[in-house]
C-alpha cells in the first residue's frame, strides 16, 4: 500500500505559499521559563537531526540549557518531503515557529491511500481532519526547509550546536545524573 498526500505524488491539488488552516483559533507560543540554578539542567542531546532539535526547542523553552552534539561536518537535512500531522503543527505553533514554517508549508487537501495498481483505497480530507483539533493544521514540507527553520529557532532560543562530534559512549554516574561523552574525533569527554 502507497500512502500520499494530495500535495504529493498524486498531484491532486497544491497550494504554494502559506498554509492556511480553516481554524480562526490561534495557538500561542510558548514563553521560556526562567530557572535559577537549582533547577536548571545542563542538557546533551545527541543528533542534530529533526528528534534532537525539536527536543531542544522544547527543552530551551521549558528553561534548560542545551547542547546538541552532532556527528556529521554540518548541520543538514537530507530527504524529500514529510508530512506534519495536527499534533506536530500545534507544537511547532507553540514553538513559536508559525511565521517562519509559513514560508515553506503547503497544505495538502487531502490525503489518498492507494492500493499497488494506483487504485483508491481510501480517501480523507485534511481540512475536515483538522477542524476536530482547532488552530492546527496538515502542512508538508521538503525536510531541508522544515529543519532549517528548527535548527534556527533552537539557535534563537540559545542552543549550542557541535558538528564534527560522533558520541562514542555515554557513563551515567552512580551518584548523579551526569554523563561523560566522549567524542571519536577529539576523544574529549563533555558532561
Ligand atoms: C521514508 C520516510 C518517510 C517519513 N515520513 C514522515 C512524515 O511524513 N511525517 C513524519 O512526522 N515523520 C515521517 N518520517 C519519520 C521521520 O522522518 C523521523 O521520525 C525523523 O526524521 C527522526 O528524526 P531523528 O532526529 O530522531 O533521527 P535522524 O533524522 O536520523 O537524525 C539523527 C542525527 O543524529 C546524528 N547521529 C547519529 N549517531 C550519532 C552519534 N553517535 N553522535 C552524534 N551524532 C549522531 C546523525 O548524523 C543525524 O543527524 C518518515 C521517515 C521515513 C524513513
Amino acid at each position: 500500500m502507497v500512502v500520499v498526500s494530495s500535495s504529493g505524488i498524486s498531484g491532486a491539488v497544491k497550494r504554494s505559499g502559506p498554509a492556511q488552516s480553516s481554524q480562526p483559533q490561534i495557538i500561542k507560543p510558548r514563553q521560556k521559563i526562567q530557572r535559577d540554578a537549582s533547577t536548571k539542567l545542563n542538557i546533551i542531546i545527541v543528533g542534530a537531526g529533526l528528534g534532537g532539535v525539536g527536543a531542544a526547542i522544547g527543552l530551551l523553552l521549558g528553561g534548560h540549557d542545551v547542547t546538541i552534539l552532532e556527528s556529521a561536518p554540518q548541520i543538514a537535512e537530507v530527504g524529500a518531503g514529510i508530512q506534519v500531522l495536527p499534533n506536530a503543527s500545534r507544537l511547532l505553533q507553540e514553538w513559536g515557529m508559525k511565521e517562519a514554517l509559513d514560508r515553506y508549508s503547503t497544505a495538502p487537501s487531502h490525503v489518498n491511500m492507494l492500493g499497488w495498481k494506483g487504485n483508491t483505497i481510501t480517501r480523507m480530507s485534511t481540512e475536515d481532519s483538522a477542524k476536530l483539533y482547532p488552530g492546527t493544521a496538515y502542512w508538508d514540507f521538503h525536510r531541508a526547509n522544515l529543519h532549517k527553520c528548527l535548527v534556527e529557532r533552537a539557535e534563537e532560543l540559545g542552543a549550542k550546536l557541535v558538528v564534527n562530534s560522533k558520541v562514542a559512549n555515554v557513563v551515567a554516574k552512580e551518584e548523579g545524573a551526569q554523563c561523560f561523552l566522549k567524542t571519536v574525533q577529539s576523544g574529549k569527554r563533555i558532561s
